[in-house]
């Protein structure tokens, strides 16, 4: 059904790049099989999945989105790929997203735009635009997205889906095409907090193969995606992420959500994170300067596409790089990489890469003080409801600010969620809520989440 599904509105929404139909019935086959064989499986086991462009999987074309990565085949599937095919998910295909992850609409996709499902006309949000429109428009009832800035939580917004981050080093980042290693992180998409958290727990824990990887079990978040009550649980509203710069609509529903979260019987406080006004600033320095030294492995060399130079009747392997690199990369990934080289070259390194790591130091004391008052923090998850494709892309600041919600959490390494609070009452367009929860502890964001839906 869902493969009939993707045939009939891929084609209008492209959501997805690649679709395997082969290996997701042969998967499912396998699965109906073993079950009628009386085999115990995973409660997943026969559940397709969506995978972000951004995972490799053995086999099966990986481009990030990218023109350098046109036809590439990987020949190993990243942790959580292995984890999904253990517990027995067929993989329905690979989904759209802005090249290497740098985006907030998939429109710097350079296989062309996602459409969002609830208005065609509209973006589905990005990077991971992809995998969230194919959940919305129901072309799979899961998918795997990856959140450096938000990339995560902005597209489940924008789409009324749900969408995790999990806490930094709670999923495995090994075989993921890295953006910016600090901040990026891997989560589920779905279009109920339980199925998240249900994904979250297939994908989650200890690997041994990413030195980020955090030792501890994954927290028990499917049991907390059962919570209705929130009796005795301190909500904390950021001062600095609501009011000014958020649409009506989407400050509308934010207050009624504070209601909602009230009569479950959740206390609501205020707090301040003074510092979360430079978390864009420095969020745009530390991510160009790690991506430019991630993006440095595409030299046209091992891997990825190599090109002339037309006019140079026997190159240097420079001049190909140089070459292959223009031609392969879309604008807005060489405007990231002229940043971050900038940003890290020396002389300017204290001034800019420096400093903006000890603002990232500043904004976590922020968060610490936070939950010192509160057991998780509420904002919108984006400012806006889904904008037109083409509105934003000749202006890097205004996507730029899509994020401003959403940053924090990666800067700081803290896990947050994104779930449908409803449609704006000027554009009838979803809006999301954020919950955001201390490091470790992705079970509170789960369990205010399920009290809501
Ligand atoms: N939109 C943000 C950016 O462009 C976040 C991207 C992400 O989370 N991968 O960097």
């Amino acid at each position: 059904a869902h493969l009939d599904r993707i045939a009939r509105l891929n084609p209008t929404l492209n959501a997805f790049l690649l679709v395997d139909a082969e290996g997701a019935l042969a998967t499912a086959r396998d699965i109906d099989a073993r079950r009628a064989a009386g085999e115990q499986l995973h409660r997943l086991a026969g559940v397709p999945v969506a995978v972000k462009d951004i995972a490799c999987t053995e086999g099966l074309p990986t481009t990030a989105g990218s023109r350098t990565l046109q036809g590439w085949v990987p020949p190993y599937d990243a942790t959580i790929v292995t984890r999904l095919r253990e517990a027995g998910l067929p993989i329905l295909g690979k989904t759209n997203m802005d090249e290497f992850a740098m985006g907030s609409s998939t429109e710097h996709s350079a296989y062309g735009p996602t459409r969002n499902p609830w208005d065609t006309d509209r973006i589905p949000g990005g990077s991971g635009g992809g995998s969230s429109a194919a959940v919305a428009a129901f072309l799979a009832p899961l998918a795997i997205g990856s959140d450096t800035g938000g990339s995560i939580r902005q597209p489940a917004a924008v789409t009324g889906t749900v969408g995790a981050k999990p806490t930094y080093g709670g999923v495995s980042r090994y075989g993921i095409i890295a953006l910016a290693s600090s901040l990026d992180q891997i989560g589920p998409c779905a279009r109920t907090v339980e199925d998240a958290a249900l994904l979250h727990e297939v994908i989650g824990g200890h690997d041994p193969m990413d030195s980020t990887s955090i030792e501890a079990p994954v927290p028990a978040v499917l049991e907390a995606s059962a919570t209705r009550d929130l009796a005795g649980t301190r909500v904390g509203i950021v001062t600095e992420l609501t009011g000014e710069g958020y649409q009506a609509g989407v400050q509308a529903r934010f207050d009624e959500a504070v209601e909602l979260l009230r009569a479950r019987g959740a206390e609501i406080v205020e707090v301040s994170c003074p510092h979360f006004r430079y978390a864009m600033a420095a969020y745009y320095l530390i991510l160009p300067s790690e991506a430019s030294s991630n993006l440095a492995r595409y030299d046209a060399m091992r891997y990825g596409l190599r090109v002339g130079p037309d006019d140079v009747a026997s190159p240097s392997a420079e001049q190909v790089m140089a070459a292959s690199r223009d031609a392969g990369f879309g604008d807005e990934v060489k405007r990231r990489i002229i940043l971050g080289t900038y940003a890290l070259s020396s002389g300017y390194y204290d001034a800019y890469y420096g400093q903006a790591q000890k603002v990232r130091t500043l904004i976590a004391r922020d968060f610490e003080a936070a939950f010192e008052q509160a057991d998780v923090l509420i904002s919108p998850t984006a400012p806006t409801t889904a904008f037109k494709i083409g509105d934003k892309t000749e202006d890097p600041m205004a996507m730029y600010l899509n994020d401003i919600a959403t940053i924090p959490a990666n800067l700081a390494g803290i896990p947050g969620l994104s779930l449908p609070s409803g449609v704006a009452d000027e554009d009838g367009l979803p809006v999301g809520l954020q919950v955001l929860a201390p490091a470790t502890q992705d079970q509170r964001m789960y369990a205010v989440g399920a009290a809501l839906e």
